[in-house]
């Protein structure tokens, strides 16, 4: 199953599987690229890295089955030095993410990045669903570890009464890009035999862990063959995750627009330009006097 491929030349890529007649689902993906993008974004350290870029992935694994304009919220909000972590997938492996404090890096803990000592280890993790309907739906369950992948284990336990194996993973090179990134989520539904259960556990003790797995260049189709073992399974959907934003230089004038005239008059008279920087991609937009006088023009 090991194979000697350089991770760098393996694409992004996430897939969504069930087996056991139903009663198991499962999600994996390598998100090496789509890390590194947010990373370069962002300018994080190492530990902002690896908490950012282990939302992200769960994020995008969890948004597989999300389509048209759903769209799901990942809020990690503890009370470590990197303050809240937020990451939003849309449909087809769209996601866009930030961290408070991009500039966290803590000293290792045996040998790994601190991620649970930069989260904290007080504090909630909310999932919103809005799928389209009135009201999105939001689920919160406290934080275990700050660790993520056991926050969120925790999560699908508590608040949506499902056991889940959960397991994120980024690794950091000595030049602080990422080297590797990937992880996966695998479920056991009502109805599952207690002797699959136990084989799944089997299964996802007998890996290594997922950013070895990804650094090691194990393609998903491998990953998801050691989950489900020798259970029956299908493969359903296979789609590319992106780092990808919604905002735009419309969208920027739709909110300073927002704050009314004499905000932007102000504007023009103490600048005489405006900044204004998304939080979700980092992007800066400049907007000039012309811009700003244009778009008082625009206004009643
Ligand atoms: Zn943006």
């Amino acid at each position: 199953m090991k194979n000697q491929t350089n991770s760098g030349s393996q694409q992004d890529i996430l897939v969504r599987a069930t087996g056991g007649n139903g009663a198991v689902r499962a999600f994996a993906g390598i998100t090496t690229r789509l890390v590194e993008e947010s990373r370069r974004r962002h300018q994080t350290l190492p530990t902002a890295t690896a908490a950012l870029g282990r939302t992200l992935t769960a994020a995008v694994l969890i948004g597989i089955s999300l389509k048209g304009n759903d769209t799901l919220t990942l809020r990690v909000m503890g009370d470590g030095p990197l303050g809240a972590i937020v990451a939003v997938a849309g449909s087809e492996g769209r996601v866009r993410g930030y961290v408070q404090e991009p500039g966290t890096h803590l000293p290792p803990a045996q040998g790994k990045l601190d991620v649970g000592g930069a989260v904290g280890r007080e504090g909630f993790l909310y999932v919103t669903r809005d799928l389209g309907l009135k009201e999105p739906y939001t689920g919160s369950s406290p934080l275990v570890s700050g660790e993520i992948a056991e926050d969120l284990t925790n999560y699908f336990a508590v608040s949506e009464q499902t056991p889940s194996a959960v397991s994120l993973g980024v690794l950091v090179d000595t030049d602080n890009s990422v080297r590797a990134a990937g992880g996966f989520i695998l479920q056991v539904l009502p109805g599952a035999e207690e002797n699959v259960i136990t084989r799944l556990e089997q299964n996802v003790q007998s890996l290594p862990p997922v950013s070895e797995m990804a650094d090691r260049g194990w393609t998903v189709e491998q990953i998801m063959g050691g989950l489900m073992g020798d259970l029956e399974y299908t493969v359903h959907d296979s789609l590319t995750p992106e780092f990808a934003c919604r905002c735009s230089l419309e969208g920027i004038k739709g909110l300073l627009t927002a704050l009314g005239r004499a905000e932007i008059e102000d504007m023009i008279a103490k600048e005489g330009t405006a900044q204004v920087r998304c939080h979700f991609c980092n992007e800066t937009y400049n907007l000039s006097r012309t811009d700003l006088e244009e778009l008082l023009g625009t206004m009643p």
